[in-house]
């Protein structure tokens, strides 16, 4: 394993750095929920599985956002650093986040009770340009969540070539047991304690899990009141009304089909004819679902946190649309469909599965029992290491999510450019731009992997290691 942070400040930092507290969160230590394996077993079993394929990170002392999916993004990007030969102050630089803010939100309940809520924002690298990243409301919330998701972040607008770096946040609650009017407070709340550490040219939040365009316009608001006059270019993911963009809501999700389209184009199959699973029917899964069904591509399962439904015959996606609208969720769902566990429809035989609900969906113990021929990271890190390493072993690619989902800060990043520019381009003018911007990434991703005989995610990863790494080297470390 190479040594952490072996520039001159380490010493230093090392004095500074806290020993852990204690108690890892074993949440994420696969998707067996509170009572699966200790994070110390899995450890070990990620370091058994996966020699040959990626180091796996032994931390030095660790830091706070030091958990289990951190873990996760650390281990792709040393992985990648072997295979990336940029110089050293580049790795020890992208290593770890530039700031990371811990907040406690105290905020009203509808029946007159206080809550706080805790929450973080996570900002990796600024190198390239102001920050950008989701905002989730999630009960799994933590440090070291916000932190590989930032990571992740940084590596998806690098390998799209857009001018920022990642950032990531959220506030740890259960959205489902929230009222409107409490969102809105926690939200409020949230904007005014970010305040300093989020601006145009700093910091810009947009949508994630449980978010969507209300919530960017209360942070909107609550920014501009501060400020003393409308600025629409502090979030993206914002209703049109306030500077939002025509698109943005489908653009991750419709993202996700463009790359899913040329990979199988580049594979010499034709979408129309495919049966695809799609795990997820939120903004990503269910655009995903809507985009494929409309290529006429055969859906034959969705699914939400309640569960899926299956139909070998293919689903009436619009329908299941309508109900969702209606009811919020697939839960009571039952017209010509076979009700399925969220498990067993990981384990559909298809042609392509589109995992577009959460992270860590796909592991060592499911990972052999997949039986689709092409996996599309819609979410973010929905594949652990040792789930990632048994696909490569079984030949079933992987779309990587650095990639695949990179539609949603595209058009964010279009959307903020037509705020600061005062200027609004139509619906086919962004849908066009998006599906050059995705194409030109995929053909790069696809080139190095076949070139160096390496895995799309690798490939994805070296090639926005790259475009980082220039711009770091040209820059230097301050001072
Ligand atoms: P969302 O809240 O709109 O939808 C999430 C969906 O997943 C919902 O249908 C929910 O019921 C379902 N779900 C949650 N937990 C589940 C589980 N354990 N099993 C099955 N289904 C489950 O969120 P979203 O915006 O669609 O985001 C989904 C993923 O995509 C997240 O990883 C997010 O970080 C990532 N992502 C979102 C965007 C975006 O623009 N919204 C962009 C890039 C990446």
């Amino acid at each position: 394993m190479r040594e952490l942070d072996r520039d001159r400040g380490a010493e230093r930092r090392q004095q500074l750095e806290v020993p852990h507290a204690g108690r890892i969160d074993t949440r994420r230590a696969g998707c067996n929920g509170p009572s699966g394996p200790s994070w110390p077993a899995v450890r070990t079993s990620l370091s058994r599985t996966l020699p040959a394929v990626a180091k796996v990170v032994q931390p030095g002392p660790a830091l706070e956002w030091d958990t289990p999916l951190y873990h996760q993004a650390r281990t792709q990007l040393e992985h990648a650093l072997e295979l990336s030969e940029v110089p050293e102050l580049v790795s020890t630089r992208l290593r770890h986040p530039e700031r990371a803010l811990i907040l406690m939100l105290p905020v009203e309940l509808d029946d007159g009770s206080y809550r706080s809520f805790p929450a973080y924002r996570v900002q990796h690298s600024s190198l390239l340009g102001p920050t950008k990243g989701g905002i989730r409301y999630d009960e799994e919330v933590d440090l070291g969540e916000c932190a590989a998701l930032a990571m992740w972040m940084t590596w998806k607008c690098a390998l799209l070539r857009l001018p920022y770096g990642g950032a990531k946040g959220g506030v740890r609650c259960n959205p489902r047991e929230l009222s409107t009017p409490e969102l809105a407070r926690i939200t409020r709340r949230l904007t005014a304690e970010l305040a300093p550490f989020i601006g145009p040219e700093l910091d810009i939040p947009a949508p994630d899990m449980a978010t969507n365009e209300q919530t960017m316009a209360w942070m909107m608001d609550t920014y501009s009141m501060q400020m003393g006059h409308a600025v629409p270019e502090i979030v993206t993911g914002k209703p049109v009304s306030i500077g939002g963009s025509l698109f943005r809501q489908e653009a991750t999700g419709a993202g996700v089909v463009m790359v899913v389209e040329r990979a199988c184009e580049r594979l010499g199959w034709d979408l129309a004819q495919q049966t695809c699973v799609v795990q997820g029917f939120g903004n990503v899964g269910g655009v995903a679902a809507s985009e494929l069904h409309a290529k006429g591509a055969h859906v034959v399962a969705v699914s939400d946190v309640s569960g899926g439904v299956h139909s070998p015959l293919g689903l009436d996606v619009p329908a299941l649309h309508a109900y969702v609208a209606e009811n919020r969720s697939l839960e009571e769902y039952t017209a010509d469909v076979e009700r399925i566990t969220n498990e067993e429809l990981l384990e559909l035989e298809c042609d392509i599965l589109v995992l577009a609900a959460r992270e860590d969906q796909v592991t060592s113990a499911n990972a052999g029992k997949l039986r689709c021929r092409l996996v599309a990271e819609g979410a973010n890190g929905p594949i652990s290491v040792a789930g990632d390493a048994i696909l490569a072993e079984r030949g079933i690619p992987v779309l990587p999510d650095i990639l695949t989902n990179a539609g949603g800060v595209t058009v964010s990043y279009f959307e903020w450019v037509q705020d600061l520019g005062r200027l609004f381009w139509d619906r086919d003018e962004i849908r066009r731009r998006l599906a050059d911007k995705m194409s030109d990434a995929f053909d790069r991703v696809w080139n190095v992997s076949q070139e160096r005989g390496i895995t799309l995610r690798d490939a994805a990863l070296v090639a926005a290691i790259h475009e980082v790494s220039g711009a770091l080297v040209a820059r230097g470390i301050y001072p």
